[in-house]
């Protein structure tokens, strides 16, 4: 980069950094240096972030909490711009029912296969359709924040995503998923910087929400800010949920040095065609023989195969190398496509 842009880009973002490295920021703790990094703080500074690099037409990448992500080795050309703006309040209370659970959205469940294995959770579900409660969040949020202050407000719907260490723009983006639960059952709009820097609205059903999907991770649109919709309901019932549920991941999937399922589940009607008995990725990449499989420091993780976890010193490349092995044993040996959950982002975009 020429350097009288470099001394434009730090007078505009004073505490920008060099050569940062990105496997501090991820929970894989994998990845290169980043060009720039800039942790904002602010919702003024985050959207000025955003438009310096567009003005600037320098690439950029919003970083929430780091925990669905594959950075490459060589890290990423450009600006990382880690989203700490936090924050949330109720909104508003209603006196009458204003949300539904959205019965035609694309759900993946993973029938139980060995509830030793992997998680079993139909009798912890119910659902509760109160939605009385609006609560507005900043997207860079700690997910596992909002869910703690919203149980000791009395407000119950985000037990389900009991121990996910994500922030809320990233939960948004990846609609992220808890038992039958998806994040977009608690959304009621969205508000993003868009491709023209300007704040917009984007209400739940314009958001193209599905399993693990939504629009904001294909279009230009840059998560803000969010209003969701909680209940008041039977708080002792979602506060037992939250911690039952929580013991139960924690006993079944590794917590830390990796990012979360590396493959999405497949859907009931994909697996009814190949007769097996669950919905869960793990269970057809164990049955693959690959629990433990090694690649030079990143292993499938032993406790469940639909996690990989760096062992210390591992590569970007070699959980390529791994993700790349584990879909073609797959494939061949039940016929079927694994998707990959996490974003596995190139060194230049
Ligand atoms: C131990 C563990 C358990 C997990 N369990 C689950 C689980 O049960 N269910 C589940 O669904 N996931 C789970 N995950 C995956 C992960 O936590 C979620 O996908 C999480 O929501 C990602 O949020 P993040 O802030 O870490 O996103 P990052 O990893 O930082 O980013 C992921 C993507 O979101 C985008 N993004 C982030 N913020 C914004 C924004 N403000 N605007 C636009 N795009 C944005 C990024 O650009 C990137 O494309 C787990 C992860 C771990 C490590």
């Amino acid at each position: 980069m020429k350097q009288d842009l470099k001394s434009k880009l730090k007078k505009l973002l004073p505490d920008i950094k060099e050569n940062v490295l990105l496997s501090d920021y991820t929970t894989f703790r994998l990845g290169g240096p980043a060009d720039f990094f800039y942790e904002a703080k602010t919702q003024k500074d985050f959207v000025k972030a955003i438009k310096t690099s567009r003005n600037f037409g320098i690439p950029f990448f919003v970083l929430g909490r780091g925990s669905n992500i594959l950075f490459d080795d060589k890290g990423f050309r450009g600006l990382v711009i880690r989203n700490l703006v936090c924050g949330a309040r109720i909104s508003k209370k209603y006196k009458k029912v204003v949300g539904h659970f959205d019965t035609k959205i694309n759900r993946a469940h993973f029938a139980p296969a060995d509830p030793q294995k992997y998680l079993q959770f139909d009798d912890l579900d119910y659902e509760q359709e109160l939605f009385d409660t609006e609560v507005e969040v900043f997207a860079g949020t700690p997910l596992q924040f909002l869910i703690q202050w919203s149980l000791e407000k009395n407000l119950c719907g985000l037990q389900w995503f009991a121990g996910i260490p994500g922030s809320v723009g990233g939960a948004i983006a990846y609609n992220i998923h808890g038992g039958t639960k998806l994040f977009s059952d608690y959304i009621k709009e969205v508000q993003v910087l868009d491709k023209n820097n300007k704040l917009i609205t984007i209400k739940k059903e314009k958001g193209n929400f599905a399993y693990d999907k939504s629009r904001f991770q294909k279009e230009d649109l840059i998560i803000v800010k969010a209003k969701i919709l909680l209940s008041h309901g039977d708080i002792l019932r979602a506060r037992y949920v939250y911690k039952e549920w929580w013991q139960r991941k924690l006993k079944i999937q590794p917590q830390i040095n990796c990012p979360g399922s590396i493959f999405k589940n497949f859907s009931p009607e994909v697996v009814k065609k190949v007769g097996s008995p669950t919905t869960s990725a793990g269970w057809f990449i164990e049955q693959a023989g690959l629990k433990g499989k090694k690649i030079g420091n990143v292993k499938v993780s032993e406790k469940h195969a639909n996690f990989i976890v760096n062992l210390g010193k591992g590569k970007a490349k070699d959980v390529k190398k791994l993700i790349k092995l584990i879909k073609e044993r797959v494939k061949n040996k039940f016929g079927l496509d694994l998707k990959e959950e996490i974003l596995v982002l190139p060194e230049k975009i």
